[in-house]
C-alpha cells in the first residue's frame, strides 16, 4: 500500500505514520526525519537544510524530490511505503506524480489529518523528541513514563529547535500558504480521506486505521 499522510505540522502526521508502517510493515519515509539526521550529522544537506528549517521554511522543491526520489528507490519501497511531510508543495506533488508514473504506479490513498491552528500551537510547543529513535512525546498528552528518557529506546528527550513559539506560528504560515492546496489536488485525484485529529493519540489512530481499511478495499488493494 502507498499511504501519504497530510497535515499541519504537529497534527500527529509522525507518530500515525510509525503505527501505519508497523501494522502493513512497509518503511515510514519523512522528509523531516531525513533532514533532522543530516543535520546532526553534519552533512552537506544538512547544512542547506537547515538554514530554512530554523527559519520556519520550506527546504527547496528541487533538493527534497531528489531525496525523496533516491529514497523510494530502495528495495524496502517495492511493496508500499507511507510518506508523511512530503510532497508539501504542488511542485513537489507534481514531481512525486512522475516519479511513481514511471514505474507505473501511483499513490493509494492520501490521509488529511485535520487540526485547528490553535491547538496545533499548543501541541507544538508541548511536544518533545526522542534524540535516538525519533519517537514524538507531548509533556501533557503523551508524557515518557520516565521524564527526559525515551520509554521505547532509552534515548534522551529534547524539544526540537524548530519547536519554539515563533518558529511555529513560521511554519503555520507557510503550512496554509504552501501545503493546504494540496488538499484540492489530492480531492480531484479521488484519493483524499480526512480524519479529525484527535486529543488522544489511539483515537486518531482508530480514525486513521478504519480510513485506510475502507480506501484500501473500495479501491481493491
Ligand atoms: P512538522 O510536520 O512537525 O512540521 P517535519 O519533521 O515534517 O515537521 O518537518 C520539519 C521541517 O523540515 C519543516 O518545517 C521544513 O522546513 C522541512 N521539511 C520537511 N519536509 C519538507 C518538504 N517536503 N519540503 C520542504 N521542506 C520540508
Ligand atoms: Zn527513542
Amino acid at each position: 500500500m502507498r499511504i501519504m499522510l497530510l497535515g499541519a505540522p504537529g497534527a500527529g502526521k509522525g507518530t500515525q505514520a510509525k503505527i501505519l508502517s508497523e501494522k502493513y510493515n512497509i518503511p515510514h519515509i519523512s522528509t523531516g526525519d531525513i533532514f533532522r539526521y543530516n543535520i546532526k550529522n553534519e552533512t552537506e544537506l544538512g547544512k542547506k537544510a537547515k538554514e530554512y528549517i530554523e527559519k520556519g521554511l520550506l527546504v527547496p522543491d528541487e533538493l527534497t524530490v531528489k531525496i525523496v526520489e533516491e529514497r523510494l528507490k530502495e528495495d524496502d519501497c517495492r511493496s508500499g511505503f507511507i510518506l508523511d511531510g512530503f510532497p508539501r508543495t504542488i511542485p513537489q506533488a507534481e514531481e512525486l506524480d512522475r516519479i511513481l508514473l514511471q514505474r507505473g504506479t501511483g499513490i493509494d490513498i492520501v490521509v488529511n489529518i485535520f487540526v485547528k491552528d490553535e491547538e496545533i500551537v499548543q501541541r507544538l510547543s508541548g511536544r518533545r523528541v526522542c534524540l535516538k529513535c525519533g519517537r514524538n512525546y507531548h509533556v501533557k498528552y503523551n508524557p515518557a513514563a520516565s521524564e527526559g528518557k525515551c520509554g521505547e529506546c532509552g534515548g534522551r528527550i529534547v524539544q526540537r529547535d524548530d519547536d519554539k513559539e515563533e518558529t511555529v506560528i513560521e511554519r503555520l504560515k507557510t503550512y496554509h500558504r504552501q501545503t493546504e492546496p494540496l488538499i484540492d489536488y489530492y480531492e480531484k485525484k479521488g484519493l483524499l480521506y480526512t480524519v479529525e485529529g484527535k486529543e488522544k493519540i489511539e483515537d486518531t489512530t482508530g480514525e486513521v486505521l478504519r480510513t485506510v481499511e475502507e480506501a484500501a478495499q473500495k479501491h481493491g488493494i
